[in-house]
């Protein structure tokens, strides 16, 4: 495992992130104890930034991940949550909100510092709102010592540089746009670079989509995407390949990413991203599989207002 330092923040994560959107039951339910066992066994396995938020599960992630935590020796863990978003249609990226929010995700994380707190989904918010009030609030916290870092999340890239030219940002998260059929992050990682922003790239697996097991009901991807990664699974397959340790081995070799979150919900899920980590790349499968998706390359859903 190899530990990387994100921008500027003096913060080292590991390449291999855990992403705790699972804990909250987005993927399905799952068992306190399985979720507990899962980030456990991360830990003694060299994982050490974990990624969460009020939104996943409305609380029940962070709740979690705060059991899963306990009892962990606090320089052994990375911890970043997200402010703004609490539910499908509910964000709040107003000043007491924010201030509110902190104070809930260190009470349910039993930490009394969160290294990085994300303005969650961008898109869904006012930019200027964002500038204005938003990022403003969250650098008092930094002030206060409540906060290490501060970083914005989303899906097009484009609310990101725009708040990110502010230089009121210390890390970008950015999802699904690393992946098997859409590298359109890598566009823009030089800039992100030049900027002395750390960049997170998060699910390798476009959540779900890259996966036999395939994506959620509320996934918002057009049927074309979804049918198209249902056959490359398929075909795959029949090749004994899979679709999923491509796709992960694909996104974790992205230059310029300190860190890879990779949505976990059972210990074993935990034992197998981290031996794909140490296997080598098929590179030749690489190949052939992304000439696969050549139909659907760089297509990406519509997000925010
Ligand atoms: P992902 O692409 O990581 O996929 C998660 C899915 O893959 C889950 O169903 C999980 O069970 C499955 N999976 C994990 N390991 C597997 C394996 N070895 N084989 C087969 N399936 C496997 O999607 P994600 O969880 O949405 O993204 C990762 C994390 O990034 C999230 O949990 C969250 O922390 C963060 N994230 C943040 C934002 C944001 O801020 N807007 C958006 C998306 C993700």
């Amino acid at each position: 495992m190899k530990y990387n330092s994100l921008g500027n923040t003096g913060i080292y994560v590991s390449e291999l992130g855990f992403g705790c959107s699972p804990l909250g039951g987005v993927f399905g339910f799952i068992e306190e104890k399985e979720a507990i066992k899962a980030v456990r066994t991360a830990i003694e396995l060299g994982i050490t930034y974990f990624d969460v938020s009020p939104y996943y599960g409305s609380t029940r992630a962070e709740l979690v991940l705060g059991k899963a935590l306990k009892g962990v020796h606090r320089d052994q863990f990375v911890l970043s949550t997200k402010v703004g978003r609490y539910d499908d249609k509910v964000f709040d990226f107003s000043k007491d909100r924010i201030l509110k929010s902190i104070h809930e995700s260190l009470l349910r994380l039993g930490v009394d510092e969160l290294d990085l707190v994300f303005v969650h989904d961008v898109e869904f918010g006012s930019t200027n709102q964002i500038i204005q009030e938003t990022l403003p609030a969250l650098h008092a916290q930094k002030r206060a010592g409540l906060v290490k870092a501060i970083g914005v999340s989303g899906l097009p890239i484009a609310n990101l540089r725009e708040i990110v030219k502010t230089g009121l940002v210390d890390v970008v998260l950015s999802y699904c746009q690393y992946t098997l059929f859409n590298t359109t992050l890598g566009h823009h990682l030089n800039w992100f670079s030049e900027q002395s922003v750390g960049v997170i790239n998060a699910s390798p697996f476009a959540m779900g989509l890259l996966t036999n097991e395939g994506p959620p009901l509320w996934h918002p991807a057009s049927p074309t995407i979804r049918k198209k990664c249902a056959q490359v699974a398929n075909v795959a397959r029949s090749r004994g390949l899979d679709l999923a340790q491509l796709a992960f081995h694909f996104s974790i070799e992205a230059k310029g990413v300190a860190s890879t979150l990779v949505g976990m919900k059972s210990e074993a899920q935990v034992r197998k991203n981290m031996s794909w980590l140490k296997e080598p790349i098929d590179e030749e499968a690489m190949i052939w599989i992304r000439s696969r998706f050549k139909s659907i390359q760089n297509q990406i859903w519509p997000s925010g207002f």
